[in-house]
């Protein structure tokens, strides 16, 4: 038996003039979860409609379990999928919207019951089973749609956007129930987000999708530590972008000239020669902000002295935009003390970024539009002011100023 369940072969799709998806090959492997991320329109959810049936692709094959399925209708595939809107049918029951399609199917009463008794069971749903969909709260209606689609047994539940219609704190509650249901399920899931946390928190294998192409497979933590193009880097977290100029190359890492910056060494695990341009990815997490310099800097270490222009006061963490050279960095700083205790650095103070040669990432593929992903303080947090209370100084009125 292979592993791989689930093949799309260079999938290509387009509405018009429009490429929704632009030779796609996947191979997701059975039992587990694999997400399609990307932003808006990136064709994630083309993608998920030509595995359930609903599209056929204008090239390539898809394969489920070993046949190729690409030419078949929606209900001779052993797919399912979770919508977004949840897409229940308004005039039955709980009951009998879980129980649908094992009746559809013509299966007897009493199997009936028993498969829907588990699915109840499974979504915590028992006690509502007589309540008319109409009177579920969202979250309710989602486990209801799960159930649903899981209850003849799909080789695959595809889930698109499955979260989106519910609040912070009920998705993430969702997240963890879902994540629940699949480990007791064991069946293999596609999931489409555009959400990278959601992603990252459920996915065993996430695939980026940038305008109709994949960008990058990988588990969460590769694509986190290892992004290969600066759209992952900035789509995915946070990120310090620079561009150098390799010299010295050889061993485990490189000396990059950064105009405006200085010189850096970074973990060179590409083919880089002297005198070539490298791309570079470094995240502010990495980033250690120190208010004094460090006396001798461990070995393998990047030390340079930059001025704080903002702080954002997060909670369990500050972040900070530093001024080095023609550079403003982000980095985070974990707040492991009570934040007076830890002396927090403010706006205008000289500090010292310190970190590891590993820490940053050579990028295989860069574009100046991916800064855009970005978060910028005046962006993010609308007029750049701190809300960091009383911990924090107040910035001066005159900085504050547009
Ligand atoms: P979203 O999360 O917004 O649904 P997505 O990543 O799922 O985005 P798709 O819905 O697959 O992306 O859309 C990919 C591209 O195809 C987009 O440019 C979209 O505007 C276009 N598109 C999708 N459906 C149609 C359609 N029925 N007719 C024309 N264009 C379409």
């Amino acid at each position: 038996m292979s592993s791989d369940l689930l093949e799309f072969h260079g999938i290509v799709h387009s509405y018009g003039p429009i490429r929704a998806v632009d030779d796609v090959t996947l191979h997701i492997r059975r039992g587990k979860v694999f997400s399609l991320l990307g932003p808006s329109g990136c064709g994630k959810t083309t993608l998920l409609r030509i595995c359930a049936g609903f599209l056929r692709p204008r090239a390539g094959r898809v394969i489920l379990d070993g046949n190729d399925i690409t030419d078949l209708p929606p209900e001779r595939r052993q797919v399912n999928t979770v919508f977004q809107n949840y897409a229940l049918f308004p005039h039955l029951n709980v009951y009998d919207n879980i129980a649908f399609g094992l009746r559809v199917a013509s299966r007897p009463e009493a199997e009936v019951r028993r498969e829907v008794g588990r699915m109840l069971d499974l979504t915590d749903m028992g006690e509502h089973i007589r309540k008319r969909v109409s009177d579920l709260s969202g979250g309710q209606k989602q486990r209801v749609a799960i159930a649903r689609a899981l209850i003849n047994h799909p080789l695959v539940l595809l889930l698109d956007e499955p979260l989106a219609a519910l609040d912070l704190k009920l998705r993430q509650r969702m997240l963890v129930e879902l994540d629940t249901i699949h480990d007791e399920v064991g069946i293999t899931f596609l999931y489409v987000t555009h959400d990278q946390g959601e992603a990252m928190s459920i996915s065993d294998t996430i695939a980026v999708m940038n305008k109709g192409r994949v960008e990058q497979i990988g588990s969460p933590a590769e694509i986190y530590e290892a992004p290969r193009s600066s759209f992952v880097a900035a789509f995915i977290g946070d990120t310090n972008f620079f561009d150098g100029v390799v010299r010295e190359a050889g061993g485990d890492y490189c000396r990059v000239g950064i105009d405006g910056f200085g010189e850096v060494l970074f973990f060179n695990d590409k083919k880089v020669r002297v005198g070539g341009a490298v791309h570079l990815s470094l995240r502010p997490e990495k980033l250690l902000i120190l208010a004094a310099e460090p006396e001798t800097p461990a070995e393998s270490h990047n030390v340079v002295k930059g001025v704080v222009e903002e702080a954002i006061y997060l909670g369990s963490h500050t972040k900070y935009w530093v001024r080095v050279g023609e550079y403003r960095l982000a980095v985070h700083r974990q707040h492991r003390r009570f934040l007076l205790d830890e002396k927090p650095m403010q706006w205008g103070d000289t500090v010292w970024l310190e970190w590891h040669a590993d820490d940053g990432y050579m990028l295989e593929r860069y574009s100046e539009a991916d800064e855009e992903l970005l978060s910028l303080p005046d962006t993010e947090y609308g007029s750049g002011e701190a809300s960091a209370g009383t911990l924090f100084e107040e910035k001066p009125a005159a900085e504050n100023a547009p």
